[in-house]
Parts: C-alpha cells; sequence; structure tokens
C-alpha cells in the first residue's frame, strides 16, 4: 500500500479553459484522464487554464466543476489556477531569456502574414503554433522590449542547446511509441513560438509545461489535436530542466458530418443534456470505450 501523502506513480489532469461549456468532447478528455489515474491507483486532477484572461470567466468556470461532478467524477481541492501563478511563468520566461534563446516581436498578425507570403518552395507555412514566424524581428534585443511585444523563442539556437535524446513517450493508440526530437524539425516545421503576449504573461505552451511539471502530472491524456505541439512541449521541459511526462493523445468526439466539437457548439454542451433530462451513464454511452491500461 502507498505511504500516506506519497505521491503515486500515476497523475493524471483534466485543463479545460474557462471560456465555455464542456460538451461531449470535455467529457471524455476528462474521462480518459481519470480511467487512467484509477486504473493505476493514480490521482487525477482538474486545472483551470485560465491564461487567457480576456475569455475567461467565472461563471464558466463554476459550471465546468458542477458538470465534472454531475458526470461522477471527482479531484483534490483546490485546484491549480493558472491566473495564480504569474511569478512561475515569469521565473520560466526569465531562466530561457537568461540562456539567450528569447527576443522580442512587434509584428502583427498582418505583418507576419505580408512577411511569409513567399515562404520557400517545400517548407511548411503552417506548424502547431500557426504560421511558421519569418524572422522579422529576431536581431532585437530583449531591452528593446516595448509595452506591446510578445516574446518570441529563437528556434535555432534552443534546438542548438539539445543534448542527449530527447523526445517523448507516447502511448496513445493513433501514434504509440518513442518519439524524438530533430533541430532541424523543431526550425523548418515549428520555428520562432510565441512565449508571452502583451496581455498574457505565458503562451498556452510555456504555461502547460510550468503547470505540468508543477503538479508532478506523469501522464498527460489529450485530444489528438495538440500531438503536433507536443514537441515543442518537450523542447521547454528540455531548457528548463523539467521532466517528461508520458502523452496519450486519443481521438477527438465529432459530429456527424466529422467536424470536431467546439466550445461553441451548444448542442452537444454537456448542461443540454443534462437539461434534457439525461442522467451520466446515457452520456457516457454515447462516448467511445475507454481503456484505463497504461504501461
Ligand atoms: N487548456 C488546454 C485545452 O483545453 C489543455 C490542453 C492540454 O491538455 O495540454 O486545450
Amino acid at each position: 500500500m502507498a505511504r500516506a501523502g506519497a505521491r503515486p506513480r500515476v497523475i493524471t489532469r483534466f485543463a479545460p479553459s474557462p471560456t465555455g461549456p464542456l460538451h461531449l468532447g470535455h467529457a471524455y478528455a476528462a474521462l480518459v484522464a481519470e480511467r487512467l489515474a484509477a486504473g493505476h491507483g493514480g490521482r487525477f486532477l482538474v486545472r483551470i487554464d485560465d491564461l487567457d484572461q480576456s475569455r475567461s470567466r467565472p461563471a464558466w468556470e463554476a459550471q465546468i466543476f458542477d458538470d465534472l461532478h454531475w458526470l461522477g467524477l471527482d479531484w483534490p481541492v483546490p485546484v491549480r489556477r493558472q491566473s495564480d501563478h504569474p511569478a512561475e511563468y515569469a521565473s520560466a520566461l526569465g531562466h530561457l531569456t537568461e540562456m539567450g534563446l528569447t527576443y522580442p516581436c512587434r509584428c502583427t498578425r498582418r505583418d507576419i502574414d505580408a512577411a511569409a507570403s513567399a515562404p520557400q518552395e517545400g517548407a511548411p507555412e503552417f506548424g502547431p503554433d500557426g504560421r511558421i514566424y519569418p524572422g522579422t524581428c529576431r536581431a532585437r534585443p530583449m531591452a528593446e522590449r516595448g509595452p506591446t511585444d510578445a516574446i518570441r523563442l529563437d528556434m535555432a539556437r534552443a534546438a542548438a542547446r539539445l543534448t542527449g535524446d530527447p523526445g517523448f513517450d507516447e502511448i496513445g493508440p493513433g501514434f504509440a511509441g518513442r518519439h524524438r526530437l530533430s533541430a532541424e524539425d523543431l526550425i523548418t516545421s515549428i520555428g520562432d513560438i510565441v512565449l508571452a503576449r502583451r496581455d498574457m504573461g505565458a503562451s498556452y505552451h510555456l504555461g502547460v509545461v510550468v503547470d505540468d511539471a508543477a503538479q508532478g502530472v506523469s501522464h498527460v491524456t489529450r485530444g489528438e489535436d495538440l500531438f503536433e505541439a507536443t514537441r515543442i512541449h518537450v523542447l521547454l521541459q528540455h531548457l528548463l530542466g523539467l521532466p517528461t511526462p508520458v502523452y496519450h493523445h486519443h481521438a477527438l468526439i465529432r459530429d456527424e458530418t466529422g467536424k470536431r466539437l467546439a466550445k461553441r457548439d451548444d448542442a452537444r454542451a454537456i448542461a443540454t443534456y443534462r437539461a434534457e433530462g439525461l442522467g451520466p451513464a446515457d452520456l457516457r454511452a454515447m462516448l467511445p470505450e475507454i481503456s484505463s491500461s497504461a504501461p
């Protein structure tokens, strides 16, 4: 039996952003995380990803907790809320800056689109962080950061810091196996990602890496749409000296037309099903079967 208070071997999390109602896809994601933890005597956490304060609302957060409890889930409280930890993200950003890997960027989306309008033949235009940044501001020193500038990671410099054989183990059925990072691939297919914005102390990528490490998350379960972004996270873990969890990217729940569900898709919101009188078992029956196995 595990010692009281000892950290279990398997810690998973469900990390919704409180920007709209949870729908069937979120129910599935939460259950995948909870099943994996439960199957190993582990711990399932809920985290509130509210870095984007312009879109986050306390009312959505309350609804999220209510829907998850209704589904039958339980988790330790208080939960981690990103907006409570600005100093941790600033410290990670400061670390990358001390390493000489960051620069301030004043490009608007329109500037980037215009500068990137003639990409090299064969080179990808978009990566997991959006349009691959053409490098316009790359030579600017951090001391020149203006109040509206974003901060980017100089990917070529960052990739040059890779040592050993960094990569991650994936246990999701679609991508199972070991995935290695390659410097060339990081530079050409991801590029200089945004680490912070004027109104956001950390981008999603920096936030998720700091949070998962702070919470000791051992197995990151999430939708397969984030599979490509995982290389960014593993790189940041490597640069910041943080452990790399095991990853499990699961299938996305789609509507009849094959389109993935979105927050605005109120028809499939858990709250809508609840209002129609369905119970948690009915909702679970609408989802694919979930296995609780993990290595
Ligand atoms: N807040 C993120 C989302 O809702 C979490 C993604 C992740 O699990 O890394 O997509």
